[in-house]
């Protein structure tokens, strides 16, 4: 690891003033990604801002009645709010099919979401690898992609986005704020993070040196129940092959409000707005659950070893909005 300098900031002012004074800093959370790709020279920031201990460690409601998140609330304390498990209980089941216990009592909400992507090849540096050195090549393509993207990647890379979190925060809604050197801004999750395109260096629509100081849920649509499912190899401890959050209310026996979004199948938490349109207004069925699903994976171009995901996200589309027509 490369020698580095430590600072643990007081205020968010303090945290944007130093990354803006410091060339090659970084801001450090739980650290349970970022000291790990420091530890395989990844990354190798020159400066660690500590900001775990910032006063931004809240979970609130707002006056609409949604709730306000701080960026370090550590993942498990999230999942286990009173509030979340009943009124947004997609979050609370993605935070707790990630990572472990352990990992999770660190893990904060900003550092979930800006996690790096487990391709093999972007953590071993003796690889080329676009995201990590632009113009490199992509050693994935070609190699082992099992676990990489079927949806939106391009040429230059086909990773997928890791975070479970993040994909229940797309199908919720959510916001992101951000506190830069420029002021304040507020992204919607669902364009938080990005395809990969000719610069898969970049993950995020994050501007140098803004810090993620809170993430904004709306108020619960009306009566709709939001569900999270994930499959994986592995019943703990391992990422997404596919997984699905879904938020979805009936009346009349016709869909009044859904919404989708897929992880483990692209380079961002993968928002199915085709699908939401079939959905909308039509009999809560599996047969319109299908008809839904198989529009938004029509447009699926899965790599040489991973054709197998689609039909996982499929299966878990229909068996996920099923189980939340009341
Ligand atoms: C063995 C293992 C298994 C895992 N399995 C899963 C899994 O199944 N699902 C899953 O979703 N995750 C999984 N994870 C990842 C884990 O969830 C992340 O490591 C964790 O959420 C990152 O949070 P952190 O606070 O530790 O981030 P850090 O490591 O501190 O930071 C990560 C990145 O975010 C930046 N950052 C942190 N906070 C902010 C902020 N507020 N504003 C701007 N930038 C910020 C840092 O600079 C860094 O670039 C796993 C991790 C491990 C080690
Ligand atoms: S898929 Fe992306 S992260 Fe993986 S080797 Fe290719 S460019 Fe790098």
């Amino acid at each position: 690891m490369r020698p580095f300098a430590y600072l643990r900031a007081r205020t968010v002012t303090e945290a944007v003033r130093e990354h803006a004074a410091h060339p090659g800093a970084g801001f450090l959370g739980g650290g349970t990604n970022l000291v790990d790709l420091m530890k395989l020279g990844v990354e190798a920031p020159r400066l660690l801002i500590d900001i775990s201990r910032l006063p931004l460690a809240e979970v609130a409601d707002t006056d609409d009645g949604g709730l306000r998140i701080g960026a370090t609330v550590r993942n498990s304390d999230l999942a286990a709010h009173p509030a979340v498990r009943t009124r947004y209980p997609a979050l609370s089941q993605a935070l707790l099919s990630g990572a472990s216990g352990q990992l999770r009592n660190v893990a904060t909400t900003g550092g979930n979401l800006l996690q790096r992507t487990r391709c093999p090849y972007f953590q071993d540096v003796s690889k080329p690898c676009n995201k990590r050195e632009p113009g490199a090549g992509c050693s994935a393509r070609d190699g082992a992609h099992r676990e990489l993207a079927v949806l939106g990647h391009s040429e230059h890379c086909v990773a997928t986005h890791p975070s479970d979190m993040a994909v229940a925060l797309s199908a919720l809604d959510a916001c992101v704020l951000l506190h830069g050197p420029d002021g304040e801004r507020t992204v919607p999750a669902s364009e938080f993070h990005r395809l990969p395109g000719d610069t898969p260096d970049r993950d995020t629509e994050i501007r140098a040196g803004e810090l993620v100081t809170q993430v904004i849920l709306p108020p619960r649509p009306d009566g709709a129940g939001s569900l999270y499912r994930k499959a994986r190899d592995r019943a703990s401890f391992a990422f997404a092959l596919a997984s699905v959050a879904a938020v979805l209310s009936v009346r009349d026996g016709r869909i009044a409000h859904a919404a989708l979004a897929f992880g483990g199948l692209a380079h961002r938490p993968w928002r199915a707005r085709t699908a939401e349109r079939v959905l909308r207004g039509a009999p809560a069925t599996a047969e319109t659950f299908a008809r839904a699903a198989d529009a938004e994976l029509a447009g699926a171009r899965p790599l040489r070893d991973n054709a197998f995901k689609v039909g996982l996200a499929h299966s878990l589309a229909v068996d996920a909005l099923t189980e939340l027509v009341p």
